[in-house]
């Protein structure tokens, strides 16, 4: 009985096991499919200054253009690309996407803000990521990298340090996103150096019932401030809290109140008009 028992776990393992193949493979045909055919698409999100409101920055936020099934998001294939192993060449072509984007709206005439790219840890060990992005810069670019605080967990990997020191001497900018939410803030801040930090959306929600949050906040922005580096605070999306964080030392603001993420024309039309309201 044990064997049998033992045998009928087996091939109930060994069909979960080839599913699981199975659908590895299938999400790395797709997505080799989408970057081949050209179907990843980015939206941008303003970043705007904390005092003017005037437009400072923006975040690229990668969309899949699926002809089957319509815009998903990157909670929809990201996770996916991971388990591929294929989180690192969606990063690349991102970049890719930008810098062209960027090339554009410079030929245009487009008073383009710097654009912030996200950029997992996978893509960060590529061996020649810093030297892949160097050969692609033009002078009309600028952009800086956004990074899991998660990367970071305990101590800096000697591959990530390295990377990360290369960056620095090169002059390419580095922000620590979603600041606070995870396990080890305070020591991926001093391992990452950051120009600046982007504060979770996570620990902004709370705002809206429990205001001493604008506390901690400030906290988190001061000891952001302590290690050099400026402060995004991300995730806004009520009057009330954009009201709660006016006290809060930070540079720039970003979320739903003040702007959603934007197709690029739509993102452009919105740059070309902000200039005309303020000439
Ligand atoms: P993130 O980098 O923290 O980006 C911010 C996310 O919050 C975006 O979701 C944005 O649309 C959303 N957001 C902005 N303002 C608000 C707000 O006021 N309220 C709420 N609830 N959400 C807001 P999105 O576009 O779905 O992206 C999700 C995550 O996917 C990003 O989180 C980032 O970690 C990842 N991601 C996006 N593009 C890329 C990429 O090109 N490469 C990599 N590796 N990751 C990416
Ligand atoms: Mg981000
Ligand atoms: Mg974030
Ligand atoms: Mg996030």
């Amino acid at each position: 009985a044990a064997k049998r028992r033992g045998r009928s776990c087996h091939v109930v393992y060994s069909a979960g096991l080839r599913a699981a193949v199975t659908d590895i493979s299938t999400a790395r045909h797709d997505i080799l499919g989408a970057i081949a055919r050209d179907e990843l698409i980015c939206h941008y999100q303003a970043q705007f200054d904390a005092r003017s409101l005037q437009i400072v920055g923006a975040e690229a936020l990668v969309r899949w253009s699926c002809p089957d099934r319509g815009l998903l998001g990157p909670d929809k294939f990201l996770p996916q690309a991971a388990a591929a192993g294929l989180l690192h060449r969606i990063d690349r072509h991102v970049l890719t996407l930008v810098l062209e984007q960027q090339t554009r709206w410079h030929a245009e005439g487009v008073p383009y803000p710097p654009v912030a790219i996200n950029t997992s840890a996978a893509r960060l060990r590529d061996r020649d990521f810093v030297d892949s992005v160097l050969i692609q810069l033009e002078p009309h670019h600028d952009i800086s990298f956004e990074l899991l605080e998660t990367a970071f967990l305990d101590k800096l990997e000697p591959c990530l340090a390295e990377t990360l020191d290369r960056m620095r001497a090169a002059g390419l900018r580095v922000e620590l996103d979603d600041f606070g939410s995870g396990h080890s803030s305070v020591a991926a801040l001093q391992a990452v150096r950051p120009d600046r930090v982007k504060i979770d959306r996570s620990l902004v929600a709370p705002l809206r019932t429990r205001p001493e949050q604008a506390l901690t906040l400030d906290a988190l922005s001061r000891l952001a401030r302590l290690e050099g580096a400026g402060v995004v605070v991300e995730g806004l999306e009520s009057g009330m809290q954009l009201a709660a964080i006016r006290d809060i030392d930070c540079d720039a603001l970003q979320g739903y109140i003040l702007q959603r993420p934007l197709a690029a024309d739509d993102f452009a039309a919105m740059l070309c008009q902000a200039r005309r309201g303020v000439a």
